[in-house]
């Protein structure tokens, strides 16, 4: 099935819901059981079915068939948030002792975590160059458990190289974990191109209008074969998980990763996606590739005459040729489409705090993928939490400003721009 059909239709079956259209909402806590054989069997994972909301719900349900449909995957995951996909996905493979190798262009909410909260859960981070992945290899160790980066970054623009990370990654036998929350599953899917695990926050494009925050996990088939494979590095998909009755993950014929993500973590530690907010980001999901389609079509234009303004300097977007990032996004995106995000340098920190203030149209709001046109100063809100160096490396100077274009007419968003950089 092409992808924009399987955002419409996969994973939901009508008949069963009086024929009703829109994916019911199943709002509720627990589900009644046969009898308490049917009990012991769903426990035991003899038999497969709801138990409780925290860890599966039918809603939740479609959205992840659908969204595992629309990245090639063979699973998925719904979390509450972008942020607790992230922590999910690497507490799933590492424990206090071990490491994480992790792109120099990260968004600053994954960079405090992983760098900051996760150590003081014995988990180290170091980073990596994802431009071109030179310095990976040499920072693999055998405590090394994942190799995280983003496909697009946010807010830097940049596009990793992922055709080598994945390489590396592979001839090390050590898990790949993309963000895919920028290009989103429209324009990329990391698993076509080696990615193990690929991660978003649904919160942006996938939702779309900015009214729910959720975040999702898809692993790739064949990821209990992976962990067979390197059972030394991941010997918790391996051996008995003394948590789960001495469960070995690998024994188990269903998708690996995602089922520890549920039988543990989500069971354990509970960011579990509230059945309403899955219903937001399916109806979100079926314009997915139209919105994003518009949303590129508009940054290119907005990006173009940023490049005319003489008081504007350094337009980062990948769609335009003169981006570093243009080959990377001719390469690995549909159509060479680069999203909606665009960020550029004014002169000093006074004048990019005055366009922000300026600008009418854009609003102020520190998220992205919004149909409405949004305008940040990452420096001082989305990465004020990180310290010097690690703003310089990652690239976040105070005369940075980042837009996301919505899906506005690009004549009123240009002349909102234009009378504030002047
Ligand atoms: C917003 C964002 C996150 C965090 O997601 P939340 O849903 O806000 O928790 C993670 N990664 C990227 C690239 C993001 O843009």
């Amino acid at each position: 099935m092409q992808k924009q059909t399987s955002a419409i239709h996969a994973g939901y079956d009508g008949t069963q819901a009086f024929g009703a259209m829109s994916v019911p909402i199943t709002q509720t806590t627990a589900y009644a059981f046969r009898d308490s054989e049917h009990a012991a069997n769903l426990f035991a994972l003899k038999e497969l079915g709801p138990i409780y909301t925290r860890l599966t719900n039918p809603t939740t349900d479609v959205l992840e068939q659908r969204f595992a449909a629309l990245e090639g995957g063979e699973a998925a995951i719904c979390v509450a948030s972008g942020q607790s996909a992230i922590f999910y996905a690497i507490a799933n493979v590492a424990e206090a002792g071990d490491n994480v190798l992790i792109s120099d262009k990260l968004y600053g909410g994954a960079v405090t975590l992983l760098t900051h909260t996760m150590k003081r859960f014995g988990i180290t981070a170091s980073v990596f160059k994802s431009s071109d992945a030179s310095d990976l290899e040499e920072q693999i160790n055998d405590k090394t458990k994942a190799i995280f980066f983003e496909s697009l970054s946010n807010p830097q623009i940049a596009i990793a190289d992922i055709e080598k990370i994945t390489e590396i990654a592979k001839r090390n036998g050590v898990m790949t974990v993309c963000d895919n929350t920028v290009a989103t599953a429209a324009l990329f899917n990391p698993i076509k191109w080696g990615v193990d695990i690929v991660v978003h926050s649904t919160s942006k494009y996938t939702n779309g209008q900015g009214t729910a925050i959720g975040g999702i996990i898809v692993e790739r088939e064949g990821m209990a074969e992976f962990f067979k494979a390197n059972s030394e590095r991941y010997e918790h998909f391996t051996t008995p998980d003394p948590s789960y009755h001495g469960l070995v993950y690998t024994d188990v014929p269903l998708p690996n990763f995602t089922l520890r993500v549920r039988l543990s973590l989500l069971r354990d530690l509970g960011a579990a996606q509230a059945p309403f907010n899955s219903w937001l980001l399916i109806n979100g999901l079926e314009t997915l590739e139209r919105r994003v389609e518009k949303h590129s079509k508009n940054a290119l234009e907005i990006a173009k005459y940023l490049e005319s303004n003489p008081k504007v300097s350094n337009v980062c977007y990948p769609g335009l040729e003169s981006d570093e990032g243009y080959a990377k996004a001719q390469k690995y995106f549909k159509d060479g489409q680069s999203s909606g995000l665009i960020s550029f340098e004014v002169g000093s920190y006074a004048e990019a705090k005055n366009v922000i203030d300026s600008a009418k149209l854009f609003s102020v709001v520190v998220n992205i993928g919004d149909s409405k046109s949004l305008i940040t100063h990452p420096a001082s809100t989305t990465h004020s939490q990180m310290n010097k160096e690690e703003l310089e490396g990652a690239g976040i100077k105070p005369t940075v400003i980042r837009l996301s274009v919505g899906l506005e007419d690009t004549r009123d968003l240009i002349e909102d721009l234009q009378q504030a950089i002047g």
